[in-house]
């Protein structure tokens, strides 16, 4: 039995790793659960799986809340209730899926006392993998990858010990989000609606927008990165419209392993929580058969640029992918608004890493400035 932690239960994933536990009920008890403001549904949460500890940053928020949970529930509010329950000391592994770097401090808080982390919030590693992962080799702390491409690798590197020095490539797969088969489609004038139909997976909004722009791809190439220690002109991104390969890992000798699953997050999710064992927890398997062909292209780095802005600011490092980060969170946000065209996302992210000042092997703070100057710049350049 192990005792989980979710940060961010209400979004996607955090639902997703609810029924996850729901399944294996005899695997996992929920000790605490985090979100922002949704505190009708986490009080819903509260009272299906008996959790102990809760935390809404949003003070507001945690004040209408507070009345309504039931007795022996501790309340922990604002950002720092966060770091409250990533080191709880009953948690044996915490589920990280908050928003953006808000993830960071609670991440890091876990890691520093020996805590596993399940980790879907990208932007921990791509703001941050350096400390991160240095982190992790000090504690002993692991990173388990929430992601179907990450999810994937590890899978496909899992207990080959010494073949992971002899590792040639990684290749994660893009479905190409929903403009990939569309030559024809002028960006500047595509909507949000348009850009939110995602043709295989059912996500959040800003991923689901970052799938379309293959931002979303340029991220987990730097995750990747870090994750797996393998430097950008050994990952590459390969589209593959059926989302059912996930990734592949080439080694010196030419032999490739793939990982496949149907493509649903409580794969990795599962595997994340259960991790070093399996188990059965009701996820079907595949019908290769039923889906007749897998298909596979190079993606177009012409009509979709954030590939490249995304490896680059991963190979600059420093604050470079914090910044990429940031100003592309702006981005998908004012045009999620209606507020400026598709195409001024890339366009914010090339401008914001040209005129940035980076700063080398960063602190938290310089982070989290690089952050901040970046969301401004954004906000000043629409
Ligand atoms: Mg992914």
């Amino acid at each position: 039995m192990k005792n989980v932690v979710v940060l961010g239960s209400t979004g996607s994933i955090g639902e997703s790793t609810l029924r996850v536990a729901q399944a294996l009920p005899d695997q996992f008890r929920l000790v605490g659960l985090a979100v922002h403001s949704h505190t009708e549904r986490l009080l819903e949460q509260v009272r299906a799986f008996g959790v102990e500890h809760v935390a809404v940053t949003d003070r507001e928020a945690a004040e209408r809340c507070a009345a309504q949970l039931p007795a022996g529930v501790t309340l922990h509010a604002g950002p720092e209730g966060l770091v409250a329950l990533a080191t709880l000391a009953q948690a044996d592994i915490v589920l990280c899926a908050v928003v953006g770097l808000a993830g960071l401090p609670p991440v890091l808080a876990a890691l520093e006392q020996g805590t596993d982390v399940a980790l879907a919030t990208k932007e921990v590693l791509v703001g941050a993998g350096q400390r991160v992962m240095e982190t992790c080799a000090r504690t002993g702390a692991r990173i388990l990858p929430v992601d179907s491409e990450h999810s994937g690798v590890f899978q496909c590197l899992a207990g080959r010990g010494d073949d992971a020095a002899a590792l040639r490539r990684i290749i994660l797969t893009a479905s190409g989000g929903p403009f990939r088969d569309r030559p024809d489609i002028d960006f500047a004038t595509v909507s949000p609606a348009e850009a939110l139909a995602h043709p295989t997976w059912q996500m959040g909004p800003k991923v689901t927008i970052d799938s379309a722009t293959l931002m979303n791809k340029g991220l987990e190439l730097i995750e990747a990165h870090w994750l797996f220690a393998v430097p950008f002109d050994r990952l590459e991104v390969l589209v593959h419209p059926q989302s059912i390969v996930h990734a592949l890992v080439e080694f010196e000798d030419g032999n490739s392993v793939a990982h496949m699953s149907q493509p649903d997050m409580r794969f990795a999710i599962q595997y994340a929580l259960t991790w070093p064992e399996r188990c059965d927890g009701g996820l079907p398997g595949l019908d290769l058969h039923a889906l007749g062909a897998l298909t596979f292209e190079a993606p177009d780095r012409r009509r979709f640029p954030c590939l490249d802005l995304a490896c680059a600011a991963g190979a600059a490092g420093g604050t470079a992918p914090a910044v990429l980060n940031g100003v592309n969170e702006v981005a998908v946000a004012r045009f999620l608004a209606g507020e400026i065209p598709f195409t001024m996302i890339w366009k914010l992210v090339e401008s914001a890493l040209a005129h940035h000042k980076r700063v080398d092997d960063p602190d938290l703070d310089a982070i989290m400035a690089a952050d901040q100057w970046a969301r401004s710049f954004a906000h000043e350049e629409i």
